[in-house]
């Protein structure tokens, strides 16, 4: 990690060892085991965001043919990143969290080779700063599955007891699909307010009150439950591009598949064995015998899929971009309380600000968010510069509501076709949309097309 990028804080992690442990399982068995696989000739994934990559790399893996095909000039979808002219800087839409404890993340990076590119702090921390007081603190849990961290009033929320944490392994345990966080613990007092609101925020981009209980669970299931070891926050780095995108790009590269983009798929011809056809804009493409997998947006495949059910309310996120290097010693990661800016991140060259659940400031002129947010990152990093260039990227339809009415209107990956599968964030994974999600989805789609079915299974 080059100097300047939150010193020694940030170090590389290898994540291959979880890796192993959640192999996943084609058709309940190995694929080593000789399983019931029944590998089509041919796939085509439609969509090159996280999961039609996920989808494309696994079947690849399994050495089906792919063409993987976007409406856009590029992969990467709602993860990727650009040149700004107006910074001078490659920055990413928004950054982007993942955990060390995600799994898909672990072998999908594994794969194409970038399981180094992530970097975080060498333990779990979550540095605090409320800019109403000026207090800081520091979130410090310990390696070990046990939570002996609770036990340390210096590791806790100040002003937390041990017991007030109490709700969250219940939060952690929740199944039922209809329950909402707010009905399953208190959402006033000092521990939401401190870490359970501005952390569930973050993971599930809509109120976390009305979040749904199923999928904090599931979150916190593979994160604070399986101990720090599991839960440090890793950003990719120097970009998302560099990490995720342009590598799995020349990892298929090299197994012969060359995307093809700017290509919109506007119809999908259906016959008595599934779909027949695909519509580019250019008249119906024959399917013949590949397997098909749809990785685009939930309102597209809404469109194209007669009678299928999808999320439809979405959440807005916007990121602030400022070029200029961070001040020596700040944290890579500081969550602000009392402030617009939510997640303020220390990049090597330019200092990135997250407002999840953004939809009341999402028509806010630029400039104005600019200056707010600007004012608020000096005040946590004691700056006194002017601001510098700076971008705000406002993504509306950023991620869909993660509550339980939007959980139950995401489908599963098989459609009642049986050579089409569906892959995205929004496909039934047990998890709010992430980029976890996402890659999951996109391997359980590749599963179901190789085997008939594709699960990850707890670490043993
Ligand atoms: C600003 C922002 C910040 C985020 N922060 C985090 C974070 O911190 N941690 C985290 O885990 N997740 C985060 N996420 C969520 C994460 O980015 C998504 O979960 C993930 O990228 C979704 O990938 P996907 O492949 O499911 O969908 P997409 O990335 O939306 O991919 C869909 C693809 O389909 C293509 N497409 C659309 N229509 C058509 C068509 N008709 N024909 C062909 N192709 C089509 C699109 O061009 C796109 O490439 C964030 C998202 C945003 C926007």
């Amino acid at each position: 990690m080059a100097a300047g990028a939150g010193g020694d804080l940030v170090q590389p992690v290898a994540l291959e060892r979880d890796a192993k442990k959640w192999e996943p399982v084609f058709g309940g068995k190995s694929r080593d085991n000789n399983g019931p696989e029944r590998k089509p000739g041919r796939a085509i994934v439609v969509g090159a965001g996280l999961a039609g990559l996920s989808a494309a790399v696994e079947l690849s893996r399994a050495g089906v043919r792919v063409q993987l095909v976007d409406a856009a000039p590029r992969a990467g979808g709602r993860c990727r990143s650009y040149h700004d002219p107006a910074l001078g800087l490659t920055i990413d839409n928004g950054n982007h969290f993942v955990f060390s404890g995600n799994q898909a993340v672990a072998r999908f990076l594994g794969t194409i080779g970038t399981a180094e590119a992530l970097h975080g702090p060498p333990h779990a921390s979550f540095a605090f700063h409320d800019l109403r007081d000026g207090a800081r603190w520091t979130l410090a849990v310990n390696d070990g599955r046990l939570p002996l961290w609770l036990l340390d009033g210096t590791r806790r929320a100040p002003e937390t007891s041990a017991a007030d944490y109490w709700p969250l392994a219940r939060l952690a345990m929740a199944r039922d699909p209809a329950a909402a966080i707010g009905g399953m613990m208190p959402t006033t007092g000092l521990l939401w307010e401190r870490v359970v609101e501005p952390m569930l925020l973050a993971v599930l981009n809509c109120d976390p009150a009305e979040g749904s209980a199923r999928l904090a669970g599931g979150f916190l299931r593979e994160s604070f439950l399986r101990g720090g070891r599991a839960c440090r926050t890793m950003l990719a780095m120097p970009s998302l591009d560099a990490v995720f995108i342009d590598p799995a790009l020349r990892w298929l590269a090299l197994r012969g598949l060359t995307p093809r983009f700017s290509a919109r798929l506007r119809g999908v011809e259906f016959g008595d064995e599934g779909v027949t056809a695909l519509d580019f804009g250019a008249g119906a493409e024959p399917v013949h015998d590949a397997a098909v997998i749809l990785a685009v947006p939930p309102w597209v495949a809404g469109d194209l899929l007669p009678g299928l059910t999808v999320p439809d309310r979405f959440c807005a996120i916007i990121n602030a971009h400022f070029a200029i290097p961070f001040p020596a010693g700040a944290p890579l990661i500081t969550a602000l309380l009392g402030a617009a800016s939510q997640w303020l991140v220390c990049h090597e060259d330019r200092i990135s600000v997250t407002i999840s659940g953004a939809d009341a400031l999402i028509d806010t002129p630029r400039e104005a968010l600019a200056a707010t947010i600007w004012g608020e990152v000096s005040r946590a990093l004691d700056l006194t510069a002017p601001m510098p260039p700076w971008q705000i990227v406002k993504e509306k339809r950023a991620t869909f509501a993660a509550t339980p009415a939007q959980d139950a209107r995401r489908p599963g990956t098989a459609t009642r076709w049986p050579n089409l599968f569906l892959a995205g964030d929004w496909v039934q994974n047990g998890l709010p949309a992430t980029i976890e999600g996402a890659l999951r989805s996109g391997a359980s789609a590749a599963g179901m097309a190789l085997a008939g079915s594709l699960r990850y299974g707890p670490a043993r």
